[in-house]
């Protein structure tokens, strides 16, 4: 899917790959620039804007639906309560080492997990993904969510199982 594209009311041609947001033959890195997330490419497109480039309005606005597909807009007392969630899932032992190493080091509460990615929630409210294309006992590698059709359903029911209490937080999952 393309943001902008080379053209009268555009200096920048932007577009998503399927794990990559990218700006070709960009005019500030000379080259082409990658970013993991909408949100970021959106604050490099400022940046063009800085400069004098022309970036069309349309692309920030679509930038920003898709960045809001991996932020949850949490009210304070939701945050609190998936904080306290977090601590308390932290602290017991029901699941296993890898699955523990990976919610404490990004602090960030597993919703979901199948044999390819684990989706989880930051307290802020930031969904992220881990790919089990590595190891999940040491460092890891994380990016925000990228839901494929029918998936954000599938992660929504599994939060709701695993947090009942933290239902009403889990429903705003895919919702724009
Ligand atoms: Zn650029």
């Amino acid at each position: 899917m393309s943001f902008a594209r080379f053209g009268a009311d555009s200096d920048v041609y932007a577009y998503e790959e399927v794990d990559a947001f990218v700006c070709l033959d960009c005019r500030l890195e000379g080259g082409e620039f990658r970013c993991p997330s909408a949100g970021e490419l959106i604050t490099h497109l400022r940046r063009h804007r800085a400069e004098g480039h022309r970036v069309p309005e349309e692309a920030f606005t679509e930038l920003e639906i898709e960045s809001r597909t991996s932020t949850l807009r949490l009210s304070p007392e939701m945050t609190r309560r998936a904080q306290e969630r977090l601590e308390q899932w932290l602290a017991s032992a029901t699941a296993s080492a890898d699955l523990r190493n990976i919610a404490a080091r990004l602090q960030a509460l597993p919703l979901y997990v199948d044999t390819g990615v684990c989706f989880l929630l930051r307290p802020g409210g930031e969904l992220l993904e881990v790919r089990s294309d590595q190891s999940w006992s040491g460092e890891v590698e994380y990016r925000p969510a990228r839901f494929h059709l029918g998936e954000e359903e599938q992660v929504r029911a599994a939060g709701r199982r695993s947090y009942p209490e933290l239902a009403d937080v889990v429903d705003l999952i895919g919702r724009r």
